[in-house]
C-alpha cells in the first residue's frame, strides 16, 4: 500500500472532485479494513453493537478543534436515526478508536471485538459526509451497490474500471449482508459515485433508470407536501 501516495491524493482533494475521497484509500472497495480470512457483512449477531450505541474515543491525533467538528457531526447526523454515536465509558470493551494517520479514510464493517480502528486523515477526511460514512462502516453497512438486489437497479460498465480494482464492484449474497426490508437508494451516502475506479474518465456504475424520473417524483411529493401544508394552514 503506497501511504504516501494516498496521503496526497486525500490532500488534495475537494467538493469538486470527481470521486468520493474515501474511494482513493486504496483498502478493499476503497476503505473497507476487512481482518484476515473474513468476508463477512452484518447478518450475525457479534458484528452488531448492543442496543445500536457505538462507543468511541478520538485519539490524540486530533486537535481540539478537529474533535469538536468531529463529535458535532455524529450528534447531528445520528440524533435523526436509530443509531447512537456516544463518547466511550471507561468500562466498555468494545469501541471504535478513531484514527488522524496519513493513510485515508477508513474502517472496518460492524462490531469487530475490543478497540477497532477507524481512520480519518486529518488532511482529506474530516469532512461531514466521510465522517459520517466511515461511522456507518463502523456500524455494520458496506456500499450500497453491494447489495444483492443491486443489478436491478445500477449497470457496472466493467470496461471502464481500472484493471485489478474490478473486486471494488462485488456484491454480497443475501447471506452476508440485508437492507432490512428498505428500498435500493440512490442517495445512499454509502453509494459509489459514478466514476468509482474509473480507468478512463469514463463512468463506471450508473442507474438503470433515469435520475431524472427520480428528480421529478422527489419534486412532485415536495410539491405535494407543501400544498398540504398551504391547507393546513388555511384551515388554521
Ligand atoms: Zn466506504
Amino acid at each position: 500500500m503506497n501511504y504516501n501516495y494516498i496521503a496526497k491524493l486525500l490532500a488534495s482533494w475537494t467538493p469538486e472532485s470527481k470521486q468520493h475521497m474515501w474511494q482513493l484509500s486504496g483498502q478493499f472497495e476503497g476503505d473497507i479494513i476487512l481482518p484476515p480470512g473474513t468476508r463477512n457483512g452484518i447478518i450475525g449477531w457479534q458484528y452488531h453493537w448492543n442496543n445500536g450505541e457505538i462507543p468511541y474515543v478520538l485519539s490524540s491525533d486530533f486537535t481540539e478543534d478537529e474533535k469538536t467538528f468531529i463529535i458535532n457531526t455524529l450528534q447531528t447526523e445520528y440524533a435523526r436515526t436509530c443509531i447512537k454515536m456516544r463518547p466511550k465509558q471507561w468500562w466498555e470493551l468494545h469501541y471504535v478508536y478513531v484514527t488522524g494517520k496519513d493513510t485515508g479514510c477508513w474502517s472496518s464493517v460492524g462490531k469487530r471485538w475490543g478497540k477497532q480502528e477507524l481512520n480519518l486523515q486529518k488532511d482529506g477526511c474530516l469532512w461531514y459526509g466521510t465522517i459520517v460514512h466511515e461511522f456507518l462502516h463502523a456500524a455494520g453497512f458496506f456500499h450500497q451497490q453491494s447489495a444483492p438486489e443491486r443489478d436491478d437497479y445500477v449497470t457496472i460498465l466493467w470496461q471502464n474500471i481500472l484493471p485489478g480494482k474490478e473486486s471494488n464492484f462485488n456484491k454480497y449474497s443475501s447471506n452476508v449482508v440485508t437492507s432490512f426490508g428498505k428500498k435500493y437508494d440512490y442517495d445512499s451516502i454509502m453509494h459509489y459515485d459514478k466514476y468509482a475506479f474509473s480507468s478512463n474518465g469514463e463512468p463506471t456504475i450508473l442507474p438503470n433508470v433515469s435520475i431524472l424520473f427520480f428528480v421529478k417524483v422527489k419534486k412532485q411529493i415536495r410539491k405535494r407536501i407543501e400544498t398540504i401544508l398551504h391547507l393546513a394552514s388555511r384551515s388554521a
